[in-house]
């Protein structure tokens, strides 16, 4: 066999005839011819015969390794002009456009960014971290369902820091299908006004529920744009909320100990946070070895870690709407006895929020439900803190929890 066939074979890009193949240092070295003799607009839909001119140098783009070797293929693209878009570069059928990267190479890229941390990523495949960014921001612009928009009846909305500084992300889920939908930086009310706008006010008018977090700033966007649908209270941020009024409790306890000449009792409290605010059924033997400590020095912060855990409770899935509502009455007036100022204020937050958590509860949104996706956001979202661009923690975020069949390059069909 002549090695031109074999790397036809080997490489398996659609479109192409290998001429030639020359060996590197490290890289294989593939020029290819495409077999087509129309020109491809990269942009649109429009082909021509007409060739505008040949580039004057080659156009290469990185392959899927072959053992230890990298692959560059190689080609001599030409010019076409495109009525709408002008005077490009034709396309090629194995690659995206503007990109470096077969389709092939930024797929598996893109499958690996899903599965796998930037230090595995980036040493395995050989390319930096922002570049990983750029591939997922293609794959996502080539693959997103297109009916992602259609036929929304439930969705929520969120926000999520993605850097530091206050970076944020807005996200918003279908409840129904259970995806993340929609992004984009921003966190204010302009930024679900644009999500508004590109839904379009009939689809809008579909929506039958909205569900979000005690925040004015989706409020109100919300309000104006989906005006029948029901605001809901994701029981997700009901209990957050609840857990940091816990935080509070514990941190003044804690400051109380340090101003005791015995520093050993601040020490061991230390280590506390997390054994309150995780959900027992998480804890680390260590942690509950602290959970038992604390119960059995009763005072504030064990009665904050009740109230806490007896708020959680109501938000397991498990009671219809009318033991919800009785079960929150209840939780309310024990907080707002408790003498525990941080209690007392979210008891108020709770009363003023309550029609839209019972909403969320009618419409069985329950704790669990909500926290599930949204503990993967958040994990997907820590990985993407090393990229520069929010579009491409958003292109990150899309390809883990969006509408989007994320193929490798040996499960698609035989070209
Ligand atoms: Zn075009």
């Amino acid at each position: 066999m002549r090695v031109t066939t074999v790397f036809n074979r080997l490489l398996a890009l659609p479109g192409i005839t290998v001429s030639d193949v020359s060996f590197g240092a490290s890289v294989v070295t593939v020029d290819v011819g495409l077999r087509r003799r129309r020109l491809l607009c990269p942009e649109c839909a429009f082909s021509t015969r007409a060739r505008h001119d040949t580039r004057a140098v080659d156009s290469s783009w990185r392959h899927l390794d072959l053992g230890r070797w990298r692959v560059t293929v190689r080609a001599r693209l030409r010019r076409l002009r495109c009525p709408t878009h002008g005077v490009r570069v034709e396309g090629v059928p194995f690659a995206r456009p503007g990109s470096r990267f077969t389709a092939d190479f930024e797929d598996l890229v893109a499958f690996l960014a899903t599965k796998a941390d930037k230090t595995t990523i980036t040493r395995l495949q050989r390319i930096d971290w922002d570049t990983v960014g750029r591939i997922c921001e293609r794959v996502v612009a080539d693959g997103l369902d297109p009916g992602r928009l259609d036929g929304l009846v439930h969705i929520g909305v969120d926000e999520v820091s993605w850097r530091r500084h206050h970076r944020y992300l807005t996200l918003i889920t279908d409840h129904t299908g259970k995806k993340i939908i929609w992004g984009a930086p921003g966190k204010d009310a302009a930024t679900m006004d644009a999500f508004f706008d590109e839904l379009g006010t009939q689809r809008a008018a579909q929506l039958e529920a909205v569900s979000m977090d005690m925040g004015a700033a989706f409020n109100k966007s919300a309000r104006e744009h989906a005006p029948d649908a029901v605001i809901c209270i994701d029981p997700f941020h009901a209990v957050a909320i609840v857990g940091d009024a816990l935080d509070v409790v514990r941190r003044q306890a804690w400051n109380q100990l340090r101003q005791l000449p015995d520093q050993g009792a601040a020490k061991r409290f230390k280590g506390a946070r997390w054994a309150l605010l995780k959900r027992p059924d998480n804890l680390t033997e260590d942690q509950s070895a602290t959970l038992r400590r604390l119960r059995r020095q009763g005072g504030n912060v064990w009665r904050a870690y009740t109230l806490k855990e007896a708020f959680r409770a109501i938000f397991a899935g498990d009671l219809d709407t009318d033991d919800v509502d009785a079960l929150l009455d209840r939780w309310c007036a024990k907080a707002s006895r408790s003498r525990l100022e941080p209690f007392v204020k979210v008891a108020k937050t709770i009363r003023r929020f309550r029609d839209g958590i019972l909403a969320a509860i009618k419409l069985n949104i329950n704790n669990a439900r909500a926290e599930g996706l949204n503990n993967h956001v958040r994990l997907i979202i820590r990985r993407a803190y090393g990229f520069h661009s929010p579009q491409a923690a958003l292109a990150l975020v899309m390809l883990s929890c969006g509408p989007i069949h994320l193929k490798l390059p040996h499960e698609t069909a035989v070209r």
